[in-house]
């Protein structure tokens, strides 16, 4: 199945990107992320065997982080394919540390797709018609998290959909 580790947005700010999602989408077009779908990949894993799931599940819920918090304050795009996200105008060190130590981790199961530029983003839009963010608000969001979850990725007709399969513990 195809799987990836993510962080999941408090309640609150998913609520808050929501709205950001339906202001871009006024003005870019495109495919609106649905509200529960909202997240920061951490780590795409691909296709994942079914027998090798029920390991992977294990090691994230005997996996604890350090808790941090990600500032949220700028909107960006990748032109293929139509994206707009929102993220940090500042990299994060915080997060980059996670990428990497959970890349590490996963090395231990055969796992190499690691992203040589991680650039941590919230896609909001996808197959935007227009990749032009001027003009939206001005945004200052902080993202506390604490802990990170296995997401398994399927196909419906209009879309991808997300599945938690586990969460690391809270330490
Ligand atoms: P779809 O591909 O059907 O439009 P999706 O991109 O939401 O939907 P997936 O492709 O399963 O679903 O991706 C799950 C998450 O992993 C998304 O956040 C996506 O941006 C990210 N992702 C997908 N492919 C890669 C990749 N090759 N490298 C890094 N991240 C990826
Ligand atoms: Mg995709």
């Amino acid at each position: 199945m195809r799987l990836f580790l993510a962080l999941e947005p408090p309640d609150s700010l998913r609520e808050r990107l929501g709205e950001l999602a339906d202001l871009a989408q006024a003005r870019c077009g495109g495919r609106r992320m649905p509200d529960e779908s909202l997240h920061l990949t951490l780590a795409f894993l691909g296709e994942v065997p079914e027998e090798r799931v029920t390991a992977l599940s294990a090691w994230v819920g005997e996996r604890s982080i350090p808790s941090g918090e990600w500032r949220l304050d700028a909107w960006g795009t990748f032109r293929r394919p139509g994206i707009v996200w929102v993220g940090g105008r500042e990299p994060d060190t915080a997060l980059a540390r996670l990428h990497g130590s959970l890349w590490d981790g996963l090395a231990a199961f055969g796992f190499n797709h690691r992203l040589e530029h991680f650039v941590p983003h919230v896609t909001l839009l996808r197959r935007a018609r227009r990749l032009e963010t001027r003009g939206l608000p001005t945004i200052d969001l902080a993202w506390p998290w604490r802990r990170f979850s296995l997401v398994r990725s399927f196909t419906e007709n209009d879309g991808a959909r997300y599945q938690t399969l586990a969460r690391s513990p809270v330490a």
